[in-house]
């Protein structure tokens, strides 16, 4: 059967079957790496470290596949993407891209093997160290870390940065990674929307040395011909409201230079909860005016809360201050409330307390319960805003 090919502006889609018990069909960006494939039910989704992702449409569970499973389904898929290119068996059915990019792609793919596959993917593992998180609407962003590790990193919670300590990178290393990357993603980047400044906290940086690598970063892509975002107008990051402290005039600063969104970690409304279990120094006062002056000051942003911490002892605090912070902030339909549920690792302080203090565990159930309890609480407050499920164990880039 004539396969179906989508070329996309950003990416390229192939429809291998389109029968509704069999539906079958793939993404890749332009440089031949797969992003999704949907072989029904499986949704797999793939990084550039060939790590895979597999959902299911019945349910919203995803777990990552061992790296022997991960390398056969890829196979496979590869195998039926290459096979397709190669015979000529395609059907253009969109057309969205020039005939150059086109033809490099479908040169790209006939001349690949998977052996060429799992090697690009040590290609990225070489530039990069393992990116720990984005939030979901980053996932596609071009990551640029300007810092690495977290400026704070003891959160009882928080396993992202535990394997390296943070640092400001100098401008010449900025340039030379930001080199190397661009690079490696020839034109991959047409798929990559907006430019994500890693890792923690990285706002903590002197705002004259983060306008610094900013203006590196922009003067950079001006030249390059497969960004299709502004780079002017299209950076964000993580902050925190306890180390980093931003006057007004320095949000604006950010903002003229193309800070468009900020992500914070509000976690939890409840000060002894922070404190005593998740060991986060945050004041719900400073994060408030803080939120509220990144508004005033133009920029967007994304607030992460933890549903499910302080177990159900301390549910009804944690429900209740939550919502009670989050009402003083001035969101508007440009920003985003994340609903993050509380993962748990044995060996960090989160697990040992919630054991030592005796608190009970909500089970999944029950986590769905308050995260129902989050979103119809907020929507009537913040129409707008979009209020979203962010899970940091199930996070591929
Ligand atoms: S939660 Fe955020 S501030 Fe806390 S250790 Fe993790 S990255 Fe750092």
């Amino acid at each position: 059967m004539t396969k179906k090919v989508f070329f996309k502006k950003d990416s390229v889609s192939i429809i291998f079957n389109e029968d509704s018990e069999n539906i079958y069909f793939s993404t890749f960006d332009y440089e031949f790496r797969l992003i999704t494939s949907f072989k029904n039910p499986n949704l797999y989704r793939r990084g550039f470290d060939n790590k895979v992702l597999l959902g299911n449409v019945f349910s919203n569970e995803a777990v990552f596949l061992e790296e022997n499973e991960s390398n056969k389904v890829l196979n496979e898929i590869y195998e039926d993407a290459i096979k397709v290119f190669s015979s000529k068996n395609f059907h253009i059915e969109m057309k969205a891209q020039s005939d150059e990019i086109i033809e490099y792609f479908i040169e790209k793919s006939k001349n690949t093997t998977f052996e060429k596959v799992v090697l690009d993917s040590e290609n990225f593992r070489k530039l990069y160290k393992p990116i720990s998180i984005l939030p979901p609407d980053q996932y596609l962003a071009f990551y640029i870390p300007i810092t690495e590790g977290c400026s704070y990193n003891k959160c009882s919670f928080c396993n992202l940065y535990k394997d390296r300590p943070f640092r400001i990178k100098k401008p010449e290393e900025v340039s030379n990674f930001l080199d190397n990357i661009t690079n490696y993603f020839g034109k991959s980047l047409l798929t990559r929307k907006g430019i994500f400044l890693g890792e923690g906290n990285v706002f903590v940086e002197k705002t004259s040395d983060i306008i610094i690598a900013v203006r590196i970063i922009k003067n950079k892509l001006k030249q390059n011909e497969y960004i299709t975002f502004e780079p002017e107008n299209s950076f964000s990051g993580f902050m925190d409201t306890f180390h980093t402290k931003k006057e007004l005039d320095e949000l604006i600063q950010l903002r003229n230079e193309g800070i468009n969104k900020i992500f914070i970690g509000l976690e939890s409304g409840n000060e002894k909860i922070l404190d005593k279990l998740l060991q986060k120094p945050l004041n719900t006062s400073n994060l408030i005016t803080t939120v509220n002056n990144i508004k005033k000051a133009g920029i967007n942003v994304g607030i992460t809360v933890l549903v499910g911490v302080g177990g159900k002892e301390l549910e009804k605090e944690h429900i209740n201050d939550t919502i009670q912070t989050l009402f003083k902030l001035k969101l508007d339909g440009n920003d985003i409330i994340y609903l993050s549920p509380i993962v748990e690792y044995p060996n960090l302080t989160y697990s040992i307390l919630m054991n030592e203090l005796g608190l009970t565990r909500l089970t999944s159930d029950e986590i769905k319960e308050q995260t129902r309890i989050f979103k119809e609480s907020l929507s009537p407050r913040f129409p707008k805003t979009k209020i979203s499920i962010y899970r940091v164990d199930k996070f591929v880039y």
